[in-house]
């Protein structure tokens, strides 16, 4: 189901607080209303709208991404391709999520 206006806006706010005003991709910083919502599957590879499926990205990285793991010339370092792999395990219901996004989403607030 997608995501209304409201949760959106709820999720920003969310997001903005845990990584800051900032594109996932490039990091360069951009006022809130400039960054997107991206999900990292995509929705189109059946990504979940939870916030530990979500980062915040500049409109040029989010179209420039599309539906690719990652945008052209970004290099993944592995909590990159760990973070794909744990939502790719949850997403398909393999494990009970509830304990370990909390476990995740603290380690990205800390790094
Ligand atoms: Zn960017």
């Amino acid at each position: 189901m997608a995501m209304n206006s409201m949760q959106k806006r709820k999720n920003k706010t969310k997001l903005v607080d845990r990584d800051g005003l900032c594109c996932h991709w490039c990091r360069q910083f951009y006022l809130e209303d400039q960054l997107t919502l991206e999900h990292l599957r995509p929705k189109s590879k059946d990504g979940s709208d939870r916030i530990i499926n979500l980062c915040l990205a500049c409109p040029k990285c989010n179209q420039e991404r599309g539906d690719k793991p990652f945008p052209l010339g970004y290099t993944p370092t592995w909590k990159d391709i760990f973070q794909l792999v744990f939502l790719f395990i949850f997403d398909h219901g393999l494990i009970e999520p509830s304990s370990f996004v909390d476990w995740i989403e603290q380690f990205q607030i800390q790094n």
